[in-house]
């Protein structure tokens, strides 16, 4: 339809009963793009409007080399819903009236850059599909059309206009953004054909403003890498770029208190994702399938093989499937590796800060008073050579009060007030004189991955309600999934995409014969041919999709309660 007949409409409805709304329906020309009404608000005061504008790639005039590249259209679809943000926030609430009346928002991107449904490049055409809410106006609870008028034919081309358009942009300033993308995607290429599990380069800022901001906190001391470790690369844009290597194996952070190990740890488990520029962590880039590994007391346990870790417990409970409604800390953190094994995890990242102490270690005073047939804990540093060696998954672990690890360590780093050093030699040497108890802990050998997930008639039902909350928790048919300690999820937004996952999952993939990593796997498989739209269903996308890792997938499934297998 053209835009005149939703002009038509707008009159013909104003001043009825809100539920008129519904009219607005369709697709509409507009000199410059497409405006689709995919869905409408059941009164003002409910969840807004959902609104889409289509714009032709010829159109919009951004050269191909800008979002030929999955990477690279990546940062530009960011970085457009970025301006588009921006100007929005402008004349949000512009219009007036009763409850949301006059909201316009999109999504808000945080320091990463993910791909996200609210903005989406088409690879082939280049056309550009923004997905975005609307407040339709109303006084009380009657149509105010004559505000949407000004919503959808003022500021919206406005907005598209400024955001949307190349010439309308500061060239340099995309070309430098996307550009970064090229970079970073270079660095998590390089770190594979250099033995590497991560890249922290010199001048980077790794401490954040503060516990609730992710921007970067300003005065901070910039990372510089300890000459052994120095790795240079020549990134296809920046060109020369030095920083520390970390090397595949066990790597061990130590340093007094407040000096800085923590903060490197989280710096290197946000290096999964790509950062903006200004973020300080745009060169900080770790291997693509690190897990963060914590203790997570109350958690529930399905059937996890955690015999590795755990066995002869005092109940007599099989931990070759493990299972519990209310884990403890040392049970948790089993299940946590265990999980990101099964999940493909090359690296597990670990900060003795939230770990559960006896899983990490045991003394020798405590392994000469209990013995070890009273333990059932086969402590992670008696592992952690095999995981590396008959695994190949690396361990980056931050301790500052056991030295038991340097045993254990490849390599050994100080960070010394915020400066790393390396100083292996110097610790192999003294923990000579403190040898580990010789106790011989046979290969575990073997992990079971074999569970297969059960059906789940609580989505036998069509209507099956998703809500998030924040970036705490996600609520399927009021199921609470409490994904807190699932330290790599970092956008709420990720959260929704969850959900719908494991809605999809269940609905049509789960039958009682698939394993959890076959039906991961599927999920994954329909994820990268056609994203979330072959995961949603229905007659519209949900514009507040980001992209998540298979590693989180597995993390949302095994913390599902009524998870069954
Ligand atoms: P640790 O884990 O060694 O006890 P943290 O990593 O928690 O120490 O850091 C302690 C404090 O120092 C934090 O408030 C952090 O923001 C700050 N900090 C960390 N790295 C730097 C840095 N490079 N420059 C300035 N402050 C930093
Ligand atoms: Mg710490």
């Amino acid at each position: 339809m053209k835009h005149t007949e939703l002009r038509d409409i707008l009159h013909r409805i104003d001043h009825k009963g809100y539920p008129a709304y519904k009219d607005t329906r369709g697709r509409y020309e507009f000199p410059e793009f497409t405006l689709s009404i995919d869905h409408v608000q059941g009164d003002p005061f409910a969840s807004p409007s959902k609104v889409s504008v289509l714009l032709s790639g010829k159109r919009a005039g951004f050269p191909e080399d800008l979002w030929k590249e999955t990477c690279r259209r990546i940062a530009l679809q960011d970085y457009l819903l970025r301006q588009f943000g921006r100007r929005i926030e402008k004349v949000s609430f512009k219009a007036k009236g009763s409850g949301k009346s006059g909201l316009m928002s999109v999504s808000r991107p945080g320091q990463e850059v993910l791909s996200r449904s609210a903005c989406e490049i088409n690879k082939d055409s280049g056309d550009i599909l923004l997905r975005m809410e609307v407040g339709f106006p109303a006084n009380g609870r009657t149509v105010n059309s004559r505000e949407l008028e000004k919503i959808l034919f003022e500021f919206l081309p406005e907005c598209v206009k400024g955001a949307l358009f190349y010439k309308a942009l500061p060239a340099k300033e995309i070309a430098d953004w996307v550009n970064l993308a090229s970079d970073q995607q270079y660095i998590r290429e390089q770190l594979k054909e250099l033995g590497l599990t991560a890249f922290v380069a010199d001048n980077a800022i790794l401490p954040r403003e503060s516990g609730v901001s992710g921007k970067p906190l300003g005065q901070a001391v910039p990372f510089h890498s300890p000459k052994s470790l120095e790795v240079t690369m020549e990134l296809p844009f920046k060109g020369t770029i030095k920083g520390m290597g970390i090397k595949k194996g066990i790597t061990l952070i130590v340093g007094g208190g407040y000096h800085g190990k923590s903060t490197l740890l989280k710096a290197l488990e946000a290096g999964v994702y790509n950062h903006i520029p200004g973020d300080g962590r745009e060169y900080v880039i770790t291997d693509d399938t690190a897990v963060k590994l914590r203790a997570e007391d109350g958690r529930s346990i399905q059937k996890v093989d955690i015999s590795m870790f755990i066995h002869n417990l005092p109940n007599g409970k099989d931990t070759k499937a493990f299972i519990t409604e209310d884990a403890s800390g040392s049970t948790s953190q089993a299940a946590n590796v265990v999980e990101a094994m099964e999940a493909g995890a090359g690296v597990f990242l670990i900060d003795e800060d939230t770990s559960a102490t006896n899983f990490m270690i045991r003394d020798e005073l405590m392994q000469r008073v209990v013995h070890r047939d009273a333990e059932p804990i086969v402590p992670f540093i008696d592992r952690v050579e095999e995981l590396y060696r008959n695994f190949g998954i690396s361990t980056i672990l931050v301790a500052g009060s056991s030295g038991s690890y340097f045993h254990k360590a490849d390599c050994i780093l100080q960070m010394d007030k915020y400066e790393p050093v390396e100083i292996t030699e110097f610790a192999k040497e003294q923990a000579k004189q403190f040898p580990l108890p010789s106790t011989s802990i046979a290969e575990h050998g073997q992990v079971n991955f074999t569970r297969k997930v059960l059906r789940d008639k609580s989505f036998l039902d069509d209507r099956v309600k998703i809500k998030t909350m924040g970036r705490d928790s996600i609520s399927v048919n009021r199921e609470i999934i409490d994904v807190r300690y699932v330290e790599q999820l970092v956008d709420s937004e990720q959260l929704s995409a969850l959900g719908y996952l494991l809605k999809y999952a269940y609905t049509n993939l789960v039958d009682g014969k698939k394993t959890m990593q076959q039906v991961v796997d599927m999920l994954c498989e329909q994820l990268e041919k056609g994203g979330m739209a072959n995961i949603c269903g229905g007659s519209y996308l949900p514009c507040n999709f980001a992209m998540v890792r298979r590693q989180e997938i597995f993390a949302c499934m095994n913390r599902y309660r009524k998870l069954k297998v």
